[in-house]
């Protein structure tokens, strides 16, 4: 089956093209809308890369593009030769709790979940519609972030506002990152002999966005991030938990209103707003040069993700795996090293070498002793997406 996995963005629509579950290429079409935009196709068995610097205006002429090097490539004649196409929707909200094929209903509740998803629904909008119209006879489907996060029970999910929030605003916990949580559980689960559905574990999915989440027989119960991706751990610019009487309180001293507040939340704070640095690259390389800012970054960024996942530990029966993945999760060897540190009397070992060994692909860094096995599980959420969007044509 060919399926198309398509994650489309307010600028740029990522995507990636799978043969059987292989994946073929992938490429980038950024900056839409704007006069640097280009599109990047790499074609993975070769490693040829094409790529066009023209003026994308808008993300249907963004799809022609991809089309139009697929031909070229020899890779696709056309998009109408795709058996499907899956993308990637951040917020499903609280009734679109599946993954599903796209119908009027899914295209009218992406668009209504848009108000409490405004960076990202309305993006992934237009690109289904822009591939509805390319390709008409494709199936379509919709691989929500937070339909993983659905079996979270609602103590655990309420936020103890008045109660009416919930009912008339639908205020409550929806987490994200769902589809990498179950990928690299499914993993681990493979790794340690287990069926998916008995597999307890706590997975931190840390990229530029961060999320931990805990994982009881296979199922989500609790996850870091909230009614939208700002709740939880510290992110690369994004704040995470804080005081919720300090935002009032910015917003008359600096009379700031609520778009404001919502940027500096989520663009200025976070690793970014206390050291000037977003990327763990240049945070370590500051420390090395004695940055004092970028060490307290790093050091508040593992406290906060060390008491998250020791609070998980006390809410799971047992653990049989912590995971580490993602962008930082994958590479920032100190930030595995100093966060089990932090875990140790939970009989958690990290094993050094292990950890600091430069391999790319999964591996286990626990030492023989540890109560809980550490897995490095590289996160592949559009291979997830493919396979699920294969599962439901089918
Ligand atoms: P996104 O959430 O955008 O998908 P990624 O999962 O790609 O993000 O993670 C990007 C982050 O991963 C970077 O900002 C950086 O902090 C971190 N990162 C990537 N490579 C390395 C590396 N070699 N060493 C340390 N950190 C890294």
């Amino acid at each position: 089956m060919k399926i198309l996995v398509l994650n489309s963005g307010s600028s740029s629509i990522k995507f990636k093209l799978f043969e059987n579950q292989k994946a073929v290429c992938s490429g980038l079409v950024e900056k839409i809308g704007n006069h640097q935009s280009k599109i990047e196709l790499k074609i993975l068995k070769t490693g040829t890369k094409m790529r066009r610097d023209t003026h994308i205006g808008d993300h249907e002429k963004g799809l022609k593009l991809v089309n139009e090097l697929f031909e070229e490539s020899g890779i696709l004649k056309d998009l109408n030769e795709l058996d499907g196409c899956g993308h990637r929707i951040v917020h499903g909200g609280k009734n679109l709790t599946e993954h599903c094929l796209v119908n009027d209903f899914v295209l009218e509740e992406i668009h209504r979940v848009s108000s409490i998803a405004p960076l990202h629904n309305p993006a992934h909008l237009a690109g289904i519609k822009t591939m509805m119209k390319a390709a008409p006879k494709v199936p379509n489907a919709t691989i929500f972030d937070t339909a993983f996060h659905k079996t979270i029970p609602d103590y655990a999910y309420m936020y103890a506002l008045p109660y009416d929030y919930y009912t008339e605003y639908n205020i409550r916990k929806y987490g994200f990152h769902g589809t990498s949580h179950s990928y690299v559980s499914q993993r681990v689960a493979k790794l340690m002999g287990k069926k998916n559905e008995e597999i307890n574990a706590i997975s931190a999915h840390l990229g530029n966005g961060a999320s931990v989440c805990a994982i009881e027989n296979g199922k989500s119960i609790d996850t870091s991030m909230g009614f939208t991706p700002l709740e939880g751990l510290i992110m690369g610019t994004r704040c995470g938990d804080i005081d919720p009487a300090t935002i009032p309180f910015i917003a008359k001293a600096k009379d700031l209103n609520p778009d404001k507040l919502d940027t500096m939340m989520n663009k200025q704070s976070g690793l970014y707003g206390i050291c000037g640095y977003n990327d763990f690259r240049d945070i370590i390389s500051e420390i090395q040069n004695g940055n004092n800012l970028a060490r307290l970054a790093f050091e508040m960024y593992c406290y906060r993700l060390a008491k998250y996942i020791g609070s998980y530990f006390a809410i799971l029966p047992y653990t049989d795996a912590l995971i580490f993945t993602a962008g930082v999760g994958e590479n920032a060897a100190a930030v595995r090293k100093l966060t089990c540190e932090k875990l140790k009397h939970l009989g958690i070992e990290i094993d050094e070498q292990l950890n600091e060994e430069n391999s790319s692909g999964e591996k286990e860094i626990s030492t023989k002793n540890s109560k809980t096995k550490i897995f490095v599980i590289p996160t592949d959420e559009e291979l997830e997406i493919a396979k699920i969007t294969e599962s439901l044509i089918s």
